[in-house]
Formats: structure tokens, sequence, C-alpha cells
């Protein structure tokens, strides 16, 4: 049976390392579009050059470019089993045009999990974040330290920090969050799909929440 999942919630709220496991239980795509982004700012591709300055000032990037994204994204085989959109959609254009591509491929929704978290947590949850340039895996200074400092503890690749991570664009990402994102809430509780749990307590925790909801038990 298909999986066709968004995870919805602020920036820190664990979209992404939850995203993961459920990559891992069920065999699907993760979609994140903030990691296509970095990729393309990385490569410095057209899209890339475009994008870099709306993420660097914590802004949204235009809704076409990540709309065209997640349209070619989901035609790629590995989606037959289904999804998990990641950081997608983050304003209601971005879910109307979802909601005419998935009709258009013939395919629906089957649930919209928002994770939520208190804003002081997240800011503390996001400053502290910092990732490896070589392998990608996670880490957090207070929460998941590496064993030696600045360095991956799987590949001993070099760590930093994400630059729209820093505290000032954090705030604004949090104020766009509210403003432009958290209206989704109130568009997917509309069309029956939200269903909502709280992001505190452990990343298993939180994930067996999720399983919970996904499996309908
Ligand atoms: P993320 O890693 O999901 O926090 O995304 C990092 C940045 O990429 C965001 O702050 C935006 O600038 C951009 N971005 C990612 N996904 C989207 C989206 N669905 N719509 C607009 N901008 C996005």
């Amino acid at each position: 049976m298909p999986m066709n999942l968004i995870l919805l919630g602020p920036p820190g709220a664990g979209k992404g390392t939850q995203a993961k496991k459920l990559v891992k239980r069920y065999s699907i795509p993760q979609i994140s579009t903030g990691d296509i982004l970095r990729s393309a700012v990385k490569d410095q591709s057209p899209m890339g050059i475009k994008a870099k300055g709306f993420m660097d000032s914590g802004a949204l990037v235009p809704d076409e470019v990540v709309v065209g994204i997640v349209d070619e994204r989901l035609d790629k085989s590995d989606c037959v089993n289904g999804f998990v959109l990641d950081g997608f959609p983050r304003t209601v254009a971005q879910a109307n045009a979802l909601k005419a591509m998935l009709a258009a491929k013939g395919r629906t929704l089957d649930h919209v999990v928002s994770i939520s978290v208190d804003k002081d947590e997240l800011l503390e949850r996001i400053t502290g974040r910092r990732t490896c340039k070589a392998c990608g895996k996670g880490y957090h200074v207070l929460f998941d330290p590496p064993r030696l400092a600045d360095k991956c503890g799987e590949c001993g690749g070099e760590l930093f920090q994400r630059d729209d991570d820093r505290e000032d664009t954090m705030v604004k990402r949090l104020d766009v969050y509210d403003e432009q994102t958290a209206p989704l809430i109130a568009y997917y509780e509309s069309e029956s799909l939200l269903r909502s749990l709280p992001g505190t307590g452990s990343i298993d925790d939180i994930f067996q929440r999720i399983v919970s909801i996904v499996e309908g038990k």
C-alpha cells in the first residue's frame, strides 16, 4: 500500500530526523526541498544561484521553483511506494499546487503529520545543530555532541553550522513559518488529513507516535 506523507512543522521540529527513520522503515524516499536546494547552491546551478539569497536571509524561495522541484522528483521510480515530503509545502499556494500535481499523477495524500515544538526549544535546538561536511550526519552541541570537537564520529569529517541556522536568521525563519506555513495546519485540517503530535521527548518516542498514526493504530 503506498504511503504518501507530508511532515509539517517549524524549522527544528525534527522533520528531517523523523523523515530519515520513515525512509528506513517503509522504503520510501525523503523529499526534502531544503536538501535539494542546498545541493543546487553547492553546485552553483542556475536554480541554486537564484535560491541562495532567499535561503541565506531565512526567506522562502519562490513557490514556482520548489513546486517544479517536487513535481519532477515525484515522477522518479523510487516514489512508486510512496514518499515523505519534508519541508514542502510551506505556503498555501504550494499546497494547492501539490494537490493539483498529485491529482494529475493519479495519486492522493494519506496523512499530513504535524509536529509541534515550543519556540524557545526550537531556537535552542536549531542554533546548536551541526552537520558533517563529508557524510551529512547531524549532531547537536548539547543534546548529541560529537566525541571529538568539530569532528564527525562516523567518518571523521569536519562539522559545520548551516548559514541559516544562526540565531538572527533563525528568528526570521520562525516568523516566516508563523506567517506563511502555519496556515497549512488549518488547510489540512479542513481536508481531514491532519494528524498532530507533540515533537518533544526522545527521537524514538516521537517516531513511535508517527508510526501509530501512519499505521492507523
Ligand atoms: P529547510 O532545510 O527545510 O529548513 O529549508 C532551508 C531553506 O530552503 C528555507 O529556509 C527556504 O529558504 C528554502 N526552502 C526549503 N523548502 C522550501 C519550500 N517548500 N518553499 C520555499 N522555500 C523553501
